[in-house]
């Protein structure tokens, strides 16, 4: 049977996906392990977005389609004839009859600059901070927003999305700041902060998570309330607080979309994200 959008969301989103085949070649590949955090369905087009900005777009023909099979259930098509299966909890989403698939890292659709380019990576306790304090304080758009800038892999890797808007809440800093404006002890904290988490040393977030999934919510700090909105270049979801997290407000005002098909208050992303913090801290 061929399931729709809402079925394939109910089926990927939130979850880890345990295995990832396709018999199509791609330049980059979802990682085992990764949360599919979001689903974009348009026409016969179909996105799908990992927490760590890894998109997988198939086009379908009109015959074509996603399908869900439980683990030991028969296939109603054979498996020759899939070009994509993504494992997830008991279950193979798999991909039928698309016209054209591809994969690219969303933050960088348009400006295609992965290859060779790469900034440095922020778990590794060997590598300096300060060099990722100078590509943000040097980064090549100072008009560009601080909340697409941690997700540009140029300037630094390991922030995903969850992180991403912890960390800008943990400083107070609006989403919407231009990196340009930022000083360099600004830059620097949300560094050390981001290392830290990374690294398993830090307590930011330790509980629970301030922002992230948290649409609708009390904030704990300022007891405003959390929003949420797709922002930027590769309109990842993003949480804040309007009312604390206001440093470098001087940025022209940008309304927040409500449309967000994440149930009010919670996201599965969440509680993987912070069992995996558990687990860094508990290796360190
Ligand atoms: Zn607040």
């Amino acid at each position: 049977m061929q399931h729709n959008a809402s079925a394939l969301r109910t089926a990927l989103m939130g979850q880890k996906m345990s295995s990832f085949e396709t018999s199509e070649s791609l330049i980059v590949s979802p990682k085992v392990g990764r949360t599919i955090e979001e689903l974009r369905v348009e026409n016969r087009s179909i996105e799908i977005i990992w927490d760590d900005g890894l998109a997988l777009k198939t086009e379908m023909k009109l015959r074509g389609s996603w399908r869900i099979f439980h683990d030991g259930e028969k296939w109603s098509k054979t498996k020759k004839s899939a070009q994509v299966i993504i494992g997830v909890d008991e279950m193979s989403v798999v991909c039928f009859g698309a016209r054209e698939i591809e994969a690219y890292h969303d933050f960088d659709l348009r400006r295609h600059p992965m290859l060779g380019r790469l900034g440095p990576e922020l778990a590794d306790p060997r590598v300096d901070l300060n060099d990722c304090v100078d590509r943000l304080m040097n980064y090549e758009n100072p008009d560009e927003t601080i909340a697409d800038v941690l997700l540009d892999q140029r300037v630094m890797r390991g922030i995903g999305n969850v992180h991403r808007c912890e960390l800008l809440w943990a400083c107070e800093l609006h989403p919407w700041a231009k990196v340009g404006s930022l000083s360099v002890d600004e830059c620097l904290e949300l560094v050390s902060l981001a290392a830290g988490v990374l690294r398993g040393n830090s307590l930011l977030a330790s509980t629970e998570l301030a922002v992230y999934g948290k649409h609708g919510k009390i904030c704990t700090r300022c007891s405003g309330q959390v929003r949420v909105t797709h922002h930027g270049e590769a309109n990842r979801v993003l949480y804040w607080c309007v009312d604390c997290q206001v440093r470098h407000t001087d940025v022209t005002s940008q309304g927040y979309v409500i449309k967000h098909d994440a149930p009010l208050g919670v996201h599965p992303a969440e509680h993987l994200y912070l069992s995996e913090l558990a687990r860094v801290r508990k290796s360190v």
